[in-house]
């Protein structure tokens, strides 16, 4: 039998906590701070750890994708802390609307709820697709700018970290500018400002320039690139911390941003009409979007690239276009044909070591991704790609020593580029602590 929707009404607005998951910690603090500034009172979550994943497993079916058993993991784990009130409490989880298992994941949290003697929580769906609706969370135009502002803003200042991280001279510099800048941010959208391009541009080319004055040390370091499902790819809850144990090793970590799967998303409109037919109109719609959003990504590039220490790398033109070559435009469950365009993007930038991110019962991104490596190097022999299963039973030590002989193969390339270069000193050469 069907469970019966607990709608978030008017009234809840006023009175009830509205929990967020915890995936992309920049880009949702900003959202967080932007639903606050709507009237909402929104929390993201921090909880983490092993209580999480047993929630998970206790309550969600165990063939289910890890994402959505660590989603609902976190959020029952802090309804049972005892934390919240739980008869004033909200839970929002995103709906794709694509055709794969995250569009659901929502029926399932209710499910979960309903078995841990929540169900009468309400559950919001962040969607733009108009797929559920709530008299007491509606999005407004304004609102909808501001979000996609956040992306913009959090892809550069996700960007700019990786960058700086690596090579700071004071460690710690690069993550107080990024709270300084992130609290600055939801300030300014606050009030209403920085929402314009013009206002984007400016602000973009004052946090690049900032973090250009950072002292860095630009020894050569192993460049390490992660892909993977979204959610794995983005949280550390997930991924067991990957980017941190990344930097331990010595390495440059770069995860391409969030932005390029919201153009993805909007292509699929665009692509769906072009392989079965369907609305000229909508096709139009979707088309002008995606070149209107496309210069968040140009924009980010432009600052980065007018500074010294930093360069813009994502291309999203460019990755579609290098995908062609091993697999179809049309292969768009998951992540799709993006999760090897990102791949092949990497490798283009100089991040030949990559870590394929996958989570337990991911079909579409175990097609998409490892089942893509063979076709990579067989056109990029110099490509390094582990692909890393992230699940309930999966332990962290495997994960990483998996990841440490990717990182051993790596020294070893960058070793002989530099010996073929002869242009470095052997000390400098390989930063990686094995
Ligand atoms: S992409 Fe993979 S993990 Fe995400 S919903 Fe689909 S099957 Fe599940």
């Amino acid at each position: 039998m069907a469970l019966e929707r607990i709608e978030f009404t008017k009234e809840m607005k006023r009175t009830h906590k509205i929990l967020l998951p915890n995936m992309l910690p920049i880009h949702i603090g900003l959202l967080s701070k932007v639903f606050n500034h709507h009237g909402f009172n929104t929390e993201l979550l921090q909880n983490n750890g092993h209580n999480v994943v047993e929630c998970g497993l206790k309550y969600v079916h165990n063939d289910t994708c890890y994402p959505a058993l660590l989603v609902i993991g976190q959020f029952i784990d802090a309804l049972q802390s005892g934390k919240y009130d739980v008869h004033k409490v909200a839970l929002m989880i995103t709906q794709t609307g694509g055709g794969c298992r995250a569009s659901n994941y929502i029926h399932l949290l209710r499910k979960a709820l309903e078995k841990a003697g929540f169900g009468f929580v309400p559950v919001i769906s962040l969607n733009f697709s108009g797929m559920e609706k709530n008299s007491g969370f509606k999005l407004s135009l304004s609102f909808i700018r501001k979000a996609i502002a956040c992306v913009a803003y959090g892809d550069l200042l996700m960007t700019l970290d990786n960058q700086t991280k690596p090579y700071e001279t004071t460690k710690g510099e690069s993550t107080a500018l990024v709270n300084d800048w992130t609290t600055k941010i939801a300030d300014e959208l606050s009030k209403g400002k920085g929402v314009s391009f013009s206002a984007i541009k400016n602000n973009m080319q004052t946090i690049a320039d900032d973090f250009d004055k950072l002292k860095i040390n630009k020894v050569p370091r192993v460049k390490v690139g992660i892909v993977g499902e979204i959610y794995v790819k983005f949280s550390s809850l997930a991924n067991n911390d990957l980017e941190q144990f990344l930097y331990e090793q010595g390495c440059e970590v770069m995860v391409p941003g969030l932005l390029g799967f919201i153009y993805y998303c909007i292509d699929n409109i665009i692509q769906d009409v072009n392989l079965y037919g369907g609305s000229g109109a909508k096709k139009k719609i979707a088309e002008m979007i995606l070149n209107f959003a496309l210069k968040y990504e140009k924009c980010i590039n432009d600052v980065q690239n007018n500074t010294k220490n930093f360069i813009g790398y994502a291309n999203y033109k460019t990755a579609k276009e290098l995908s062609h070559d091993v697999i179809g435009i049309g292969c768009k469950m998951g992540e799709g044909w993006l999760l090897p365009a990102e791949m092949l993007e990497l490798i283009h930038n100089g991040f030949e070591n990559i870590i394929c991110a996958q989570p337990f019962g991911c079909l579409p991104n175990h097609i998409a991704g490892k089942g893509m490596i063979r076709k990579i190097r067989e056109k990029y022999p110099n490509a390094n790609i582990v692909p890393i299963d992230y699940d309930p039973g999966a332990t962290k030590v495997n994960q990483e020593n998996r990841i440490k002989l990717m990182l051993a193969i790596a020294a070893e390339q960058m070793e002989n580029k530099y010996d073929t270069a002869d242009s470095q000193s052997s000390e400098e050469k390989i930063l990686v602590n094995n």
